[in-house]
């Protein structure tokens, strides 16, 4: 997938500040931040979003779910975060590449829409 941005920041190709990475996924920081710590959370795996979540192994899905949990711990959000994972137009998805948004390190509100 050499035309998704997402894919290209996984290879390297495009440089991102790196949080953290294990076999099937990768964490990387927000280019422009929404909360103090905000990181994506993404499969090495190319898929469009979670609709396309049947293309994809119980063990890549939930290592995206676990690498979530290391970023929190790691980044030191004992306060609480959010995940968050926006699919589809009516939801503003901008990056055709399954990502996880992990937001903390402040209050947020509690709307969720
Ligand atoms: P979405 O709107 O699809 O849920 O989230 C896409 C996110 O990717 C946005 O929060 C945007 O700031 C982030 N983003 C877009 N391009 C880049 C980039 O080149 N590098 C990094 N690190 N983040 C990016
Ligand atoms: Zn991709």
């Amino acid at each position: 997938m050499s035309d998704c941005l997402f894919c290209r920041i996984i290879s390297g190709e495009i440089p991102s500040a790196k949080v953290y990475e294990d076999a099937l996924t990768y964490a990387f920081r927000d280019i422009n931040p929404m909360m103090p710590v905000h990181v994506l959370v993404v499969p090495k795996q190319h898929l469009a979003s979670v609709a396309a979540a049947d293309e994809a192994t119980d063990e890549v899905l939930a290592g995206c779910l676990r690498t979530c949990a290391k970023v929190a711990a790691q980044e030191g959000l004992t306060g609480g975060f959010r995940v968050v994972s926006n699919c589809g137009d009516d939801a503003c998805q901008s990056v055709q590449h399954l990502h996880f948004h992990v937001l903390g390190g402040g209050k947020m509100t509690d709307r969720m829409g």
